[in-house]
């Protein structure tokens, strides 16, 4: 595969925040330590820590000038007040109810839309979200496009909304029973995979002719729009923000975790149009979250958030850097024949560790083992996607056994350069070449929820 070089930044670096690598014995103790899970993990011995780009991005000179100006007036600060015009300027909305993160606009979403025996349809589970529209009483009904489960299908919309299967939903449980379809964008657990806006429209179409509502979960929606633009036929010439205006007035509301494309470490909000259900929401915010003006956020925050929003919707260049900076890492994992899934996505490279690690079972942890390996190799955190983030049935108690066995590697916004990329694609190239002496690990310590960020392992000997 031909590599496509990386242009520069459309910045350049103000403070620095040192990192050290730990030598390749500090790392052995440190992965035993932290029983072979990188979650376990102390980040002071992390060298790069490509775990997860939620909250872990750069913010501009600007934003953190905005943090001097932080208004911390318990009611009606003015930095709530550039929130709500940011939000209206950019997305269309004009209610907002600010949140502490992604997943508390999803708990006053859930409370407020969700009746018990209710079912939402959505593009992929997302973790939190389904939890809580689980604890409201609805189900999760997936929807997505079969594609989406196939690691090697090169399908540039992996994100898009299967109509027949929302149709068939419709049709055997009644358009009543379904208060709203959530959309996300570029959807995580997928690869980061966007949906098109010709499958919006017609999702729009569909939704308006049976009443039911189009939540967009828009956390990763300023990379969706980008794919838009770059392969989509006839959006090529169009900017990042009137794209985010076409995408926010197909839609109903939205939630968002602002950690990832608004470049804030805290942060997000619930954005609605009717009034009537800002008003409900305003009623739930103050008991979960703090005052409707600012929502467990302090008014520095919510100025950085606002500040961040229109920073990643009219600068183009920053979320094209971002995304070509993953492409560029997996076309180096790619040029040493790293199975990857493909086509890359907008946050992350996702290594297929099934194929990797092809010698192991699945039920010897071929990701987490991988996972544990690289930081071992190169002093880089990754994450585990697959047998142990997937949990057990609960009826028969066995594992699920998901199709995709993934390791995760996302890019902080604005944080890492190219040299770092290259540390991390030569690494990996190491660790493929003397892959079959890597070895699964058995699971010796296993919690009942969520067993992925604390489970402990031990290899296999
Ligand atoms: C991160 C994320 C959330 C939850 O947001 P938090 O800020 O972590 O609470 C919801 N949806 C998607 C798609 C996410 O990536």
């Amino acid at each position: 595969m031909k590599l496509t070089p990386l242009a520069p930044p459309p910045y350049k670096i103000k403070a620095v925040e040192p990192i050290y690598c730990p030598s390749r014995e500090e790392r052995l103790r440190s992965i035993a330590a932290a029983g072979y899970n990188t979650f376990l993990l102390p980040s002071n011995e992390v060298y790069l820590d490509l775990l997860t780009d939620s909250g872990t991005g750069a913010m501009s000179d600007y934003q953190w000038a905005g943090l001097m100006e932080g208004d911390e007036a318990y009611a009606g600060s003015v930095n709530f007040a550039h929130l709500e015009e940011a939000v209206h300027d950019i997305m269309g909305y004009r209610c907002v109810v600010p949140t502490h993160q992604g997943r508390g606009a999803e708990h006053i979403l859930s409370k407020l839309l969700i009746k018990p025996g209710h079912y939402i349809p959505g593009n992929m589970y997302f973790t939190t979200t389904r939890l809580h529209q689980e604890l409201a009483g609805g189900m999760f009904v997936d929807v997505i496009i079969d594609e989406a489960y196939q690691a090697q299908n090169e399908h540039p919309f992996k994100g898009n909304v299967d109509l027949e299967k929302l149709a068939y939903l419709v049709q055997s449980v009644g358009k009543e029973k379904i208060p709203y379809v959530n959309l996300q964008a570029c959807v995580n657990m997928a690869g980061g995979q966007p949906f098109s806006m010709e499958n919006l429209c017609t999702l729009r179409e569909f939704c308006s002719r049976h009443e039911i509502k189009i939540i967009l979960d828009a956390t990763r929606v300023v990379e969706n729009a980008h794919f838009i633009k770059t392969r989509e036929k006839g959006y090529q010439n169009r900017s990042i923000l009137s794209l985010m205006r076409e995408i926010c007035s197909l839609t109903d509301g939205c939630t968002m975790s602002a950690k990832k494309d608004a470049l804030v470490n805290i942060g997000g909000f619930l954005a609605l149009r009717d009034a009537e259900l800002y008003e409900e929401a305003k009623a739930l915010v103050v008991i979960y979250e703090g005052l409707h003006t600012y929502g467990g956020l302090a008014g520095r925050d919510l100025e950085a958030m606002a500040r961040g929003l229109y920073e990643a919707t009219t600068d183009d260049a920053i979320v094209a850097h971002r995304v070509q900076q993953v492409h560029y890492l997996g076309e180096r994992l790619s040029q040493f024949d790293v199975p990857l899934v493909r086509p890359f996505g907008g946050h992350a490279i996702f290594i297929d560790a099934k194929r990797f690690l092809a010698h192991l079972a699945q039920d010897q942890f071929p990701a987490e083992a991988l996972a544990a390996e690289i930081y071992t190799e190169s002093g880089v955190r990754t994450m585990e996607r697959g047998i142990v983030s997937a949990g057990r049935d609960p009826k028969t108690g066995d594992h699920y056994y998901p199709a995709l066995e993934l390791v995760r590697l996302t890019l902080p916004r604005r944080v890492y350069t190219q040299e770092h990329l290259d540390y991390t694609a030569e690494h990996i190239e190491h660790l493929f070449k003397r892959r079959d002496l890597i070895k699964g690990l058995r699971m010796i310590y296993e919690p009942k929820y969520l067993r992925f960020f604390q489970a402990r392992f031990e290899p296999l000997t």
